[in-house]
């Protein structure tokens, strides 16, 4: 499976559950959707933080390694994250594979100077 076909499946999904969403008429409404976008991608980071900061801390005072639960949980929380990511591709119509692999060529050409060898 291809990014194009997850941000397929993944239209087809807001379209079946949250039709609304996508009556997109005017400027306004499309701002705003990509507001929502930005804040809902925002708090599900925040989520990911939140785990990342208790497994900090137990590490920190307890010496514990990061649980089997709670990598479950940071799986869960960072494929939320990619979830709205690919929303917003949806909305903003982009390719985002073809964005990635452009954008890696940029990064190997900036990160030359710290290339192994
Ligand atoms: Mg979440």
């Amino acid at each position: 499976m291809q990014l194009k076909d997850i941000q397929r499946l993944q239209r087809e999904f807001d379209e079946e559950f949250f039709n609304k969403f996508w009556e997109i008429n005017d400027e306004k409404t499309f701002i705003e959707r990509l507001q929502y976008l930005v804040v809902a991608l925002t708090g599900e980071i925040g989520e990911y933080a939140n785990i990342v900061k208790k497994a900090s801390r137990d590490f920190e005072h307890l010496k514990e390694n990061i649980s089997e639960e709670k990598k479950k949980q940071l799986i869960e929380e960072l494929v939320d994250c990619f979830i709205y990511i690919i929303i917003t591709a949806n909305l903003l119509g982009i390719d985002l594979e073809k964005e990635y692999l452009e954008k890696l060529e940029k990064n190997k050409q900036r990160f030359e100077k710290y290339k192994r060898g």
